[in-house]
C-alpha cells in the first residue's frame, strides 16, 4: 500500500506537468475520423471537399488559441496557381520556319515575344545529358530562360512537358527549344489561355517567448486524392486518405493543441496543413517561399503514422536521417520511454525527396518526414480502402506523444539540429 502511495506521489506531478494527457486517444480519433469523412470527399485539390477541410482545420486552430502568420488575417494561407494552355506558337531559328511541335512552353503569360534581343538567359542541354536533371533546374531558374535541347531528348521532353501542367503566379518564362546547334537568331510568338485556380495551405503559430524569429515547423498535407471509380471496389468511389494524409494533419492539430498546452516554447512554433502534396508539393513550395531558410531550425513533417512501423508498436522511423543530427537528437529524447524513432528502413524509396520537407531540406532546413508506413507492404497505400477502420488510433496516438516528447529541447531552444549540406542531395 505504502509503495503504491509513494510512487503514485512521484509520478502524478511530473505527469502534470509533461501535459502529455492532452494527446488523448478520443481527441485524436475525432480530429481524423472528420478528415477522413466522405463529407471531405477525398480532399483533392481544387474541390469542395478540400476546402471544407480546411475551414475544419482553421476552426480547430482557433479553438487552439493559435496565432497567425505575419500579417495575414486568415489561418488561410491562400495562393493561386497558373494553368496555362499554349494556343499558338510561331518560330523561326536563324530565319528558317520550325515545327511549333518542337518548342514547349512553361509560361503564366498571355502572351509571349522573345528573339535574341529579349534579354532571356540562354542555356543548352546536350546529347547525353540527365535531361530530368536538368529540366528540373531550369524549372525553378528565377529569370525568364529559353532553352535550346538536343532532339535525342524530344521523348523526355514531351513527357516532362505533360507533367508541368500547374505554375506559380510571377513564375518566369522557360521555352525549350529543340535545336541541336544553338541558333544566332531567333524569334517565337505564342499566345496562351491562361486559367487561375486558387488554393490553401492552412497555417497557425504559437509565437516563441525570447527566440520568435527561430522557427520550428510541425506539418502534414490535407490533401488527398478525391474521388475516383478507378479500381472501384464494394461500391466506394471516396479516396478517404485516412492515413494519407489525414493521419499527419490530424499528429499536426494535436502537437499545436500539446504545445499550446505546455505553454514552454522559447521557439516559434510553426503548425502547417499543406496543400497539393498529391500533385507535386505546390503548397509546401508556397509555404517555403514565406521564411528565411536560416530562420528555420527544425521541420517535423508528418506522413502516415496511422499504422504499426515494420518494428511494430511505439516505432517510427524519420526520412534522411543522416543527412543532420536532427534523428540522433530525437532518438536521445526518446531513451527510457518505451518509443523508438529509426532510419527510414526504404532508402530505395527515396522518401526523404518525396515528401513536403524536401523544400526546406533543399535550403538547408533540417526537415525530414516522420512515417510508420510500411512501404513494401501497405495494402491501402492510395487506394479507396484508406479509411479509418484500418488505424491503430491507439498507437497513433501514442506515436503523436512520441514526436512530442521527442521535439521538446528543440521546441525550447535547447537543441538545435545541424544543417543539411545541400551539396550532398541528387
Ligand atoms: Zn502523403
Amino acid at each position: 500500500m505504502k509503495k503504491l502511495l509513494v510512487l503514485l506521489f512521484i509520478s502524478a506531478p511530473a505527469f502534470g506537468q509533461d501535459k502529455l494527457e492532452v494527446i488523448s486517444m478520443e481527441e485524436t480519433r475525432r480530429i481524423e475520423a472528420t478528415l477522413s469523412s466522405d463529407e471531405m470527399q477525398g480532399r483533392r485539390t481544387f474541390t469542395l471537399g478540400i476546402e471544407k477541410a480546411g475551414q475544419f482545420i482553421a476552426a480547430e486552430f482557433e479553438k487552439i488559441g493559435l496565432k497567425k502568420l505575419g500579417n495575414s488575417n486568415s489561418y488561410l494561407q491562400s495562393f493561386a496557381m497558373i494553368r496555362p494552355k499554349t494556343t499558338a506558337v510561331k518560330a523561326t531559328m536563324n530565319g528558317n520556319t520550325i515545327d511549333p511541335k518542337k518548342i514547349s512552353i512553361s509560361s503564366v503569360e498571355k502572351s509571349i515575344t522573345v528573339s535574341e534581343k529579349s534579354g532571356y538567359e540562354i542555356a543548352t542541354i546536350a546529347r547525353g545529358a540527365n535531361f530530368i536533371n536538368e529540366w528540373r533546374k531550369m524549372m525553378t531558374s528565377t529569370k525568364n530562360t529559353i532553352v535550346f535541347f538536343d532532339s535525342t531528348h524530344e521523348t523526355m521532353m514531351m513527357r516532362v512537358g505533360q507533367r508541368g501542367g500547374q505554375l506559380y503566379q510571377n513564375q518566369p518564362s522557360v521555352i525549350f527549344v529543340s535545336q541541336n546547334e544553338k541558333p544566332s537568331s531567333f524569334s517565337i510568338e505564342a499566345t496562351q489561355e491562361i486559367t487561375e485556380m486558387p488554393l490553401s495551405n492552412v497555417v497557425g503559430i504559437i509565437p516563441g517567448k525570447s527566440k520568435a524569429n527561430e522557427y520550428v515547423i510541425f506539418s502534414g498535407h490535407y490533401d488527398h486524392l478525391g474521388i475516383s471509380s478507378r479500381n472501384m471496389k464494394d461500391n466506394d468511389s471516396i479516396y478517404n486518405g485516412a492515413n494519407d494524409d489525414a493521419a499527419g494533419t490530424t499528429a499536426m492539430i494535436m502537437l499545436a493543441k500539446y504545445y499550446k498546452a505546455l505553454n514552454q516554447n522559447e521557439r516559434t512554433l510553426v503548425f502547417a496543413a499543406f496543400t497539393a502534396e498529391e500533385i507535386g508539393g505546390f503548397g509546401a513550395t508556397y509555404f517555403s517561399k514565406q521564411f528565411d531558410p536560416k530562420q528555420v531550425m527544425a521541420m517535423f513533417n508528418i506522413e502516415m503514422i496511422g499504422t504499426e512501423s515494420k518494428w511494430g508498436k511505439n516505432s517510427a522511423y524519420i526520412t534522411g536521417f543522416d543527412k543532420t543530427n536532427m534523428g540522433e537528437i530525437l532518438q536521445k529524447n526518446l531513451e527510457g520511454t518505451g518509443f523508438m524513432f529509426h532510419p527510414d528502413p526504404y532508402p530505395d524509396q527515396q522518401l526523404f525527396y518525396r515528401s513536403d520537407n524536401a523544400t526546406l531540406a533543399r535550403l538547408g532546413v533540417p526537415a525530414h518526414t516522420i512515417s510508420t508506413a510500411k512501404m513494401d507492404q501497405e495494402p491501402h497505400y492510395h487506394k479507396a480502402s484508406d479509411e479509418i477502420g484500418t488505424l491503430d488510433m491507439d498507437n497513433m496516438s501514442s506515436i503523436i506523444r512520441a514526436i512530442a516528447l521527442s521535439a521538446r529541447g528543440i521546441v525550447a531552444g535547447k537543441e538545435t539540429p545541424s544543417r543539411v549540406d545541400t551539396s550532398t542531395l541528387r
